[in-house]
C-alpha cells in the first residue's frame, strides 16, 4: 500500500504512520497552490534557489497553516549533500524558518525526540528518509540525492538513533518521494561509488542501458543499506511517487533543468 496519501494540493501525508500516531505530523509537499513562480503558483519551500524571500516566506505561512505547526517552530538547515547529522531541540526551533542566514549549516540529517519542533528539509529529486521510533518517540528525517546515498547517510541516521538508546529493530523507516530508476540515468562515476557502498552479494540497483550510461534506483539503493545497517525489511516503507514522472505533483530538478523550486519534507510531533 502506498504509505504518502494526498491531503490537499499542497501536501501529502506519511499517512501509514500518521494514522498510527495521532500526535505525529510527517509528510512532504506537492508543488501547488504557492506564490513563486515555477513557473506560476508554485510553492517553492527553499530560500536558496532564485525565488523571493518573501515568497518563501508566504509559502511557509501556507503550509504551516495546513499543517496546524506554527512557521517560528521549524528547524530548517543548509544542505550540502553531505551525511552530518545535527541533533535537534526546543532551543533551534525557528533556525532556517524564515532565512537563509539562520539556518543550521552543513546538515543533510536531523533528528529529535521533543515535540512541538518541525524538522523541515528541502529537495528536487533527492531521496527523502523519514525515521521513527514509537517507543521512545525519536523521530528523523534526511536528504539523499546520489553523493549523501553512496555516503551512506541512511546507516548514519540509524547509528545517530542508536547511540541516543534507539534499539535497532524498533526503527521505522519511510523512503518518500523522488525520482525513479527510469528518470534517473548516471555515469560510471556514481555507479563506482553505489558499488564501493554495497556489499559484493547485494543486489545491484541498478542497469546498464549503453556504454558507460545506467538507470539508476536510489529509493531501492536506500532500501538495501538500511536493511544493511539492521533495520527489518518489514519496518521500511517505500513510496510509488516520482519527482520526475509525476509531474503535476513535483518540482524536479532533472526534468527541470535545474530550473525549479524544492518541495519540503517533515517530521515532528505535535504538542
Ligand atoms: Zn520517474
Amino acid at each position: 500500500m502506498e504509505p504518502f496519501q494526498i491531503k490537499s494540493k499542497q501536501w501529502m501525508a506519511l499517512d501509514t504512520w500518521m494514522n498510527q500516531h495521532p500526535s505525529l505530523v510527517a509528510g512532504f509537499t506537492t508543488k501547488d497552490e504557492g506564490v513563486s513562480s515555477f513557473p506560476t503558483e508554485a510553492l517553492n519551500l527553499a530560500f536558496h534557489v532564485s525565488d523571493l524571500e518573501e515568497n518563501v516566506q508566504e509559502n511557509r505561512e501556507r503550509l504551516a497553516e495546513q499543517l496546524n505547526f506554527p512557521v517560528q517552530h521549524w528547524v530548517s538547515t543548509e544542505q550540502v549533500h553531505g551525511t552530518d547529522i545535527t541533533l535537534i531541540n526546543s532551543n533551534d526551533r525557528g533556525k532556517g524558518a524564515y532565512s537563509l542566514e539562520t539556518c543550521i549549516p552543513k546538515t543533510d540529517g536531523l533528528i529529535t525526540r521533543e515535540s512541538d519542533v518541525l524538522l523541515t528539509l528541502c529537495y528536487a529529486d533527492c531521496v527523502p528518509l523519514f525515521f521513527l521510533d514509537p517507543d521512545t518517540k525519536w523521530i528523523g528525517v534526511a536528504h539523499a540525492g546520489w553523493k549523501g546515498t553512496t555516503g551512506n547517510i541512511a546507516s548514519k541516521m540509524v547509528k545517530a538513533l542508536c547511540e541516543q538508546g534507539v534499539k535497532l529493530n524498533q526503527i521505522q523507516v519511510a523512503v518518500g518521494p523522488s525520482i525513479c530508476k527510469k528518470c534517473y540515468k548516471v555515469d560510471q562515476r556514481v555507479i563506482s561509488a553505489v558499488n564501493a557502498v554495497l556489499s559484493e552479494h547485494d543486489p545491484k540497483p541498478y542497469q546498464e542501458l549503453e556504454a558507460g550510461q545506467f538507470s539508476l534506483d536510489l529509493k531501492e539503493l536506500n532500501v538495501q543499506l538500511l536493511k544493511n545497517a539492521g533495520i527489518p525489511e518489514t519496518n521500511i516503507l517505500s513510496t510509488g511517487y516520482c519527482s520526475s514522472c509525476d509531474q503535476k505533483l513535483f518540482f524536479s530538478h532533472r526534468r527541470d533543468q535545474g530550473k525549479t523550486g524544492r518541495m519540503l519534507s517533515f517530521i515532528g510531533w505535535r504538542e
